[in-house]
């Protein structure tokens, strides 16, 4: 369990999915992939007002939100 992917900041389509923010992982490429899949599912189904990307962190990896537009 010693990589971690974190969702940075939680919108209110975050709360409403009821998602943990932290998952943990093993191993860097578990982490890794679960992250982009992870994102690439916010994206699609989040409201459009928010942009989520992936970002490395040392040992863990962050999931951070922006402003679409
Ligand atoms: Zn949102």
């Amino acid at each position: 369990m010693a990589h971690k992917v974190i969702v940075e900041k939680q919108c209110g389509c975050f709360k409403k999915s009821g998602d943990a923010p932290i998952r943990h992982f093993d191993n860097k490429d578990d982490a890794l992939i679960a992250a982009n899949s992870w994102k690439d599912e916010m994206n699609e189904t989040y409201c459009d007002k928010h942009h989520f990307d992936v970002v490395e962190s040392g040992d863990d990896l962050m999931i951070t939100m922006g402003m679409r537009g």
